[in-house]
């Protein structure tokens, strides 16, 4: 008998038909003999909806009250979801994140996972029950409820997965996997088979929603057998594993981009020790993550700082950084929330050159002005401007040949 996790998104509890057929699903690997424990996302728009309530009713962010409101979309789906398992002859029972207890720091909004307490779901199992988790959400040691940020239920899956050492974690989702970039946008794009988990944490955490980062980390830390499924159709999906011999000798193998970032450029600062140590003090203090960062010094010995955050922070970036900018004299400071990073990722570009110079020229052929670049062993990363993102996205695909099979890629 082996202890199977699975996951089910928004889309695929959009519906009370759809919950049908989740609990289809669910009570198909049960007959095989397994424990099945179900994670569930809130109805698809259902998190976006109760977010609006949020900012409809205050003008400032009010992050212990936000996550009581956000998180009570998981309430619902685990419900009707439970009921729908009973209701077709499978005993089934539905708990939140605080009923398990999914034990979190306080960080509101984006809590992260200390503990998940594991008896009561065994005792279920153990029973004959599928068991039927909220996923997003936790409770502090306050006993406050706290959200895991939004895509948490992947996490709550993989963490669930990890506490009970289950023998699979099953992500379905609205895509049969994961695949050389964004399918919604590029229409060429592939299904990987295999993934490593470093690729996959640089995909997810340069932005490919399909996985939340953090679930990639736990699944890493803890070797969860995570896979990638459609939850309307059948297939292998995508499976992510420790990395291989055969990996690397893929220069590239996916694509991920995000919007959501802001660009701040801190203009004609006196070139002197502990500039930036001020500037980034500051928005360390306001608990601003700032991602790329780039500092030169000009002719005339002055110092211009660009740098990019999550959307999110950047009005709040901007506000707090008037006091710093006075202080060290800065001459002025400009905004540009229209930006997106486009990333190359593969565990193979280690033991490649070129595959910067390759991003580079095929993004100059088609006139897309690259504004900051940043790499690491494992990947490359421009900010263009953001109408370009798809087009960007489209060449790179054609120029890493990611829509052929790996040993018909001809690289130079
Ligand atoms: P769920 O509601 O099931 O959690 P999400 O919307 O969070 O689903 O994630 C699935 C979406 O991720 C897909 O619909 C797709 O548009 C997007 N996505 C982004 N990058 C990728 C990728 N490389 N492979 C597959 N899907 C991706
Ligand atoms: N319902 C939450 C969200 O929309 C969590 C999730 O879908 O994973 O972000
Ligand atoms: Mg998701």
């Amino acid at each position: 008998m082996a202890l199977i996790v699975q996951k089910f998104g928004g889309t695929s509890v959009g519906s009370v038909e759809r919950i049908k057929n989740v609990a289809s699903q669910a009570i198909a690997e049960h007959k095989k003999g397994n424990q099945v424990i179900v994670t569930v996302s809130a109805m698809s728009g259902e998190t976006n909806r109760l977010v609006a309530l949020t900012e409809g009713v205050a003008g400032y962010m009010q992050k212990r009250e936000y996550d009581v409101v956000v998180s009570a979309g998981e309430q619902v789906s685990i419900g009707l979801l439970s009921m729908a398992i009973k209701s077709m002859g499978t005993p089934a029972k539905s708990y939140l994140g605080w009923q398990v207890r999914f034990l979190t720091d306080s960080s509101f909004t984006k809590a992260r996972i200390r503990n998940v307490e594991s008896e009561r779901i065994q005792k279920d199992l153990d029973a004959g029950h599928i068991v039927v988790v909220a996923g997003f959400q936790g409770i502090d040691s306050e006993g406050n409820i706290t959200t895991l940020g939004r895509g948490g239920s992947d996490t709550s899956a993989v963490a669930l997965a990890a506490a009970l050492k289950a023998d699979r974690c099953d992500i379905f989702t609205d895509v049969d996997g994961v695949y050389t970039t964004d399918p919604r946008i590029v229409s060429k794009a592939t299904r990987l088979e295999q993934i490593s988990y470093d690729e996959m944490l640089e995909m997810a955490s340069l932005g490919s929603k399909v996985l939340q980062t953090r679930s990639v980390e736990l699944a890493k830390k803890y070797s969860v057998p995570v896979r990638v499924l459609s939850s309307m159709e059948e297939g292998g999906g995508t499976l992510l594993t420790k990395e291989s011999k055969e990996m690397e000798h893929v220069m590239v193998s996916g694509l991920a981009h995000n919007k959501d970032e802001a660009k701040i450029t801190i203009q004609g600062v006196p070139d002197t020790p502990g500039i930036v140590a001020t500037i980034f003090g500051a928005l360390a203090d306001a608990n601003v993550n700032v991602d790329m960062i780039l500092q030169n010094v000009s002719a005339r010995g002055e110092t211009d700082v660009t740098f990019t955050v999550p959307s999110s922070d950047y009005k709040e970036a901007m506000d707090v950084l008037i006091g710093p900018m006075n202080q060290v004299k800065a001459k002025s400071i400009k905004g540009n929330p229209d930006i997106a990073k486009v990333s190359a990722i593969g565990v193979g570009m280690r033991s490649h050159s070129g595959v910067a110079q390759r991003m580079f020229k095929a993004l100059a052929d088609e006139g897309i002005n690259i504004q900051m670049i940043s790499t690491s062993e494992i990947k490359v990363s421009v900010v263009i401007d953001q109408k370009y993102t798809e087009l960007a996205l489209r060449v790179l695909h054609d120029a890493f040949e990611l829509d052929k099979d790996i040993g018909d890629r001809v690289y130079s």
